[in-house]
């Protein structure tokens, strides 16, 4: 529920590079950290996603554009594109839109909040993201208008 609208399965990956300052998830920096992604845990998230209640997936980490994670990480959001049109896929990372916007997993995207975590513009009551330079973005209206729309909640 704290990880984009409604009720959702999240996926933490790990691998992440950018080290930002009182990160909530040092633990997931490491690439070969975290637990082998197999079958099983495959199947567990799209036993998940079966379920009406569930709004859809988020992709978190560490971050999923690690050069780790995206290959396998868009692989599996272009199947859930597919079997679940309806629900909606969120995805964070520590890359700005303008450096990640053609990346083929844009195309899969419902929502990218993007950007380093920086400590000095943090903001408690901020939904969605820990500090102000963060954007909640609406990717397909942003693809659409070709600059960047954010997200109306
Ligand atoms: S991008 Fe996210 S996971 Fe990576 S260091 Fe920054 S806050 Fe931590």
């Amino acid at each position: 529920m704290l990880n984009g609208d409604g009720l959702r399965v999240v996926l933490w990956v790990a691998g992440c590079s950018h080290c930002c300052r009182e990160c909530q998830n040092p633990v997931t920096w490491d690439p070969n950290g975290g637990l082998p992604f197999t079958g099983v845990e495959r199947a567990e998230i799209f036993a998940e996603l079966d379920k009406g209640y569930i709004s859809g997936i988020t992709f978190s980490g560490g971050d999923p554009l690690h050069p780790a994670n995206i290959t396998e990480v868009t692989t599996l959001a272009r199947e859930i594109k597919v079997k679940y049109p309806k629900k909606t896929i969120w995805l964070y990372t520590g890359a700005v839109w303008e450096d990640i916007q053609n990346e083929e997993i844009v195309r899969y995207l419902d929502v990218c909040v993007d950007g380093e975590f920086e400590l000095e513009k943090k903001e408690l009551l901020l939904k969605w993201r820990g500090s102000a330079n963060q954007r909640v973005i609406n990717v397909p209206a942003t693809l659409r208008e070709g600059k960047v729309v954010l997200h109306q909640d």
